[in-house]
């Protein structure tokens, strides 16, 4: 049983007349004192995150306004980060007991070990591709991918995405101005023929 109470009125703990413990706690639903008589009183220390905003910077996964991590789905991949081969367990993703914990520890451990067991990861085809002759080196595609998948190739002077690396999200190529980005499958010419056949009804 969860009973809510704000901070002015916090609960009173008091020695009873019989020398038992007595808790009295207003009930902001009910809006009546609820008294009552326990064996034991435990208080629960609060869990909080450590700073965790450059690690999730860095590993561009997900925080709640709380500073925990995010999971990818809460019932479809519930150890898994939106970002491919980064596993969550623990403290680290919500104030849990230890058991749950491990749980959870094992769950990503056995998910961890589904990618080492392979002899090669496929990819998927959605990726976004530079065309080196149109690259202007303005750095758009770098600052922008959420993923920080976009180099600039000094040897070609061009920018250069790694295919197993890019989530296809197709931000870098909404914003490059030189038009120098592609996502396969979705190419601007592939949009434009939808549109119109579309358009034509
Ligand atoms: S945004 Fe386009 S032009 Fe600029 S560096 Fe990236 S690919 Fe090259
Ligand atoms: S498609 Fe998305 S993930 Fe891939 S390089 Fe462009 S911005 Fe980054």
């Amino acid at each position: 049983m969860f009973i809510r109470f704000d901070l002015e009125n916090k609960p009173k703990v008091e020695q009873a007349a019989d020398g038992g413990l007595q808790v009295t706690v207003l009930d902001h639903i009910l809006g009546l004192p609820v008294v009552l008589r326990p064996d034991l009183l435990t208080l629960a220390s609060a869990v909080v995150p450590n700073p965790t905003e450059e690690l999730g910077e860095l590993f561009k996964v997900s925080r709640n306004a709380e500073g925990f991590f995010n999971e990818a789905h809460a019932k479809l991949r519930p150890v898994d980060f939106a970002s491919d081969g980064i596993f969550l367990a623990g403290l680290a993703h919500y104030p849990k007991p230890i058991d749950e914990s491990i749980a959870q520890a094992k769950a990503a451990a056995g998910r961890a070990a589904t990618f080492l067991a392979q002899d090669m990861v496929q990819v998927g085809g959605v990726v976004a591709v530079v065309d080196p002759e149109k690259c202007a080196v303005c750095l758009t595609c770098v600052r922008t991918c959420p993923f920080n998948v976009p180099v600039i190739d000094y040897k070609v002077d061009a920018a250069y995405i790694d295919p197993a690396k890019c989530q296809g999200c197709g931000v870098c190529v909404s914003e490059c101005p030189g038009k120098a980005i592609q996502l396969k499958h979705f190419t601007d010419s592939q949009i434009l023929a939808q549109e119109l056949a579309l358009a034509a009804g």
